[in-house]
């Protein structure tokens, strides 16, 4: 990690005086002083100036009709940004191209900061197999009509790979895409404390994993102990041996707490050098339902959290794996996880339709308004499922501005906006816009600069 680099970041920040989008230029096109160059960014483009080309290019962007290549090539790029964000957060249509079930609420863990709300083991509740069939049917069908391969995902709120009826699911859906002359591809989220004729079927039958993992073993048999309060991390073990002998594609999904962040360089070498983990995520923990348990990170622990995140970031890269997370990834355009604006049709346990991953259950679903239908009577609520929509597309006034707005989850999913609260000056906002604002430097350091003084003028596609 670049230290300099990394204060200048956190320190503009704080003054509010970061990447400002340029005055009275409409599109989101903003800049920023560095090493004694000017920096132009918009999502997808990075262009680096000296003074006088600076000048230039600022008279050039605030015209209508602009005259140089770079000032063409950054127009076009804010303007495909904001034209793409505006289309994703724009409901009607809602088109599902990817079935998201959340099977069972059954579950062996009995993890410190489970979302799914306070574990009900004796009352498990299934999703049947003939709401299934209908939501991979109009799921199937959305993708037939857009000429794209169907994807399907098992997700938690339970542990899809303990219920016993996941075989028979997976066959109905694969057949149903077959019925439709698609392709289809499958992936399950789970905690990996399953038995080894399980893993070996799993490998044999899906196509890609979300392994669940906080950490080496102390962290993990603390943060996600079994049922009765057994260790979990050798079973995680075993399965992320059975999946690497088979050949399969995982990533390690780990929730980092207030208690583990700074051990996040250790966790990553356990990653690597134990589960031979080759693309890693690490989530801060998020709040609980309805907002009422707070994750435990205060936005001062967001500079800290970054620089471990960083430090584990080169650990990785060092072992040939990468580390992510999922509220700011600059490959893509996005807001939100809402399950509305990426078009999944997720189902969770009693055949609700859910607009949101984090409402798992009937127990998560009864705070707010994020059930959107139910898909077993194909009564589709639309009125409801668009009224919801507008309401998530809503964003801070005080995001308007960022130069982070085309690629923040924002307070997502700590903050809602169903449940209210600023996204703006949240732990998870400066995160966001510190994991951006460090690329974005470290790019210029890296590729821009050392090429600026022979042209004066120098870009890239970021
Ligand atoms: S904004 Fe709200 S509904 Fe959307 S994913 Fe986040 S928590 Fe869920
Ligand atoms: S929540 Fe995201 S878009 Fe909003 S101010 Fe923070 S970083 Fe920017």
């Amino acid at each position: 990690m670049n230290n300099s680099i990394f204060e200048m970041v956190t320190s503009g920040i704080k003054e509010g005086s970061f990447f400002p989008q340029i005055q009275s230029c409409v599109l989101p096109i903003f800049l920023q002083e560095f090493k004694g160059y000017t920096l132009f960014y918009a999502p997808g483009t990075l262009i680096a100036t000296d003074a006088y080309q600076s000048e230039k290019m600022i008279i050039d962007l605030k015209k209508n009709n602009v005259q140089s290549i770079f000032a063409k090539q950054i127009r076009n790029k804010a303007e495909m940004a904001k034209r793409r964000f505006d289309l994703q957060h724009q409901i009607p249509p809602f088109n599902p191209y990817c079935l998201t079930l959340y099977t069972s609420s059954d579950c062996n863990l009995n993890c410190s900061y489970c979302y799914s709300g306070k574990r009900d083991y004796k009352n498990k509740v299934d999703l049947n197999l003939e709401s299934i069939r209908k939501g991979a049917e109009i799921v199937a069908a959305a993708c037939q009509k857009a000429s794209i391969p169907m994807s399907v995902v098992f997700h938690g709120g339970g542990e899809p790979l303990i219920d016993p009826h996941l075989p028979e699911i997976l066959a109905c859906v694969e057949e149903i895409a077959i019925n439709y002359a698609l392709q289809i591809s499958s992936y399950v989220a789970t905690n990996g404390v399953i038995s080894e004729e399980t893993a070996n079927w799993a490998a044999d039958h899906i196509d890609q994993f979300g392994l669940s993992c906080d950490g080496y073993p102390d962290i993990q048999d603390q943060q996600r102990p079994g049922k009765n309060g057994e260790k979990s991390s050798l079973f995680v073990e075993r399965t992320a041996a059975i999946l690497n002998k088979k050949g399969k594609k995982f990533s390690i999904r780990a929730t980092i707490t207030e208690e583990t962040y700074l051990q996040i360089p250790e966790i990553i070498k356990y990653c690597c050098g134990k589960l031979f983990a080759k693309e890693i995520y690490l989530e801060p923990i998020f709040s609980g339902l309805n907002q009422k348990t707070d994750n435990g990170f205060s936005v001062n622990d967001a500079a800290n959290f970054c620089s471990q995140f960083l430090k584990g970031k080169e650990l990785a890269i060092e072992n040939g794996a990468t580390v992510e997370f999922c509220g700011s990834r600059m490959n893509e355009i996005h807001g939100r996880y809402c399950q509305v604006f990426r078009h999944v049709l997720q189902l969770i346990p009693g055949g609700d339709i859910s607009a949101c991953f984090k409402t798992s259950g009937k127990n998560t679903a009864k705070f707010d308004e994020r059930l959107i239908g139910r898909n077993q009577e194909g009564d589709w609520n639309w009125d409801h499922l668009f009224e919801t929509g507008k309401k998530l597309s809503i964003d801070d006034p005080s995001c308007y501005q960022c130069f982070n707005r085309f690629h923040c989850a924002r307070g997502c999913p700590d903050i809602c906006p169903l449940t209210g609260g600023p996204d703006h000056g949240s732990f998870r906002c400066l995160m966001n816009k510190i994991m951006t604002g460090y690329s974005l430097l470290e790019t210029a350091d890296e590729f821009l600069l050392p090429m600026i003084s022979d042209h004066q003028i120098v870009g890239m596609e970021i």
